[in-house]
């Protein structure tokens, strides 16, 4: 089914539904960032007259580099999902397209069917581009010796001087 709300078919009402897409069906290519195995969405969805509400929320399990150990970690990402689509007529549809926003699409009359895929691979990139880390407290690699300080100690900070002292250091060492 993959994530495509059909259109055509909605109550004027309130419906609940539920999507699961494959990584077949739904993937991402985007730096290192992986699904791994199925993803599932699931919201109340509201139509009246020319609007259509999404709210709801999606999970992904996903595959990615820890930004400080380099490793690879898998999780579960969970996040809400909320969306509007407006339909206009198709003639007013291409000088909307421009002003439609991450959660507001404009779509034209008639239209059969709208796949949300795209919305939440955004929201996976959003997510996860930002520094991801394997866990809270990872403790990354040492710059020096570049082991992972995660599964193994390291004596390197214990013999670097005190760096609040390095600019005097320095001071000294010009002089
Ligand atoms: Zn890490
Ligand atoms: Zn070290």
């Amino acid at each position: 089914m993959a994530f495509v709300l059909n259109i055509k078919d909605l109550p004027e009402d309130v419906s609940r539904q539920e999507f699961a897409a494959s990584p077949d069906e739904f993937s991402l290519d985007y730096e290192g960032i992986e699904v791994t195995d199925d993803a599932h969405a699931y919201g109340d969805i509201t139509k009246s007259n020319d609007q259509v509400i999404f709210r709801g929320e999606f999970s992904a399990p996903v595959r990615t580099l820890c930004s400080r150990c380099a490793e690879q970690f898998e999780r579960d990402l969970e996040s809400e999902l909320v969306f509007v689509l407006s339909m206009v007529p198709e003639q007013e549809y291409e000088q909307l397209e421009d002003e439609q926003s991450e959660d507001f699409h404009f779509i034209p009359g008639g239209t059969l069917e709208f796949d949300f895929s795209g919305l939440i691979r955004d929201q996976i990139i959003l997510a996860l581009e930002m520094k991801p880390l394997c866990h809270e407290e990872c403790k990354g690699i040492c710059p020096d010796c570049g082991k992972n300080l995660n599964y193994e100690e390291c004596t390197c900070k214990d013999e670097k001087v005190d760096e609040r002292w390095l600019p005097l250091k320095d001071l000294l060492d010009r002089s």
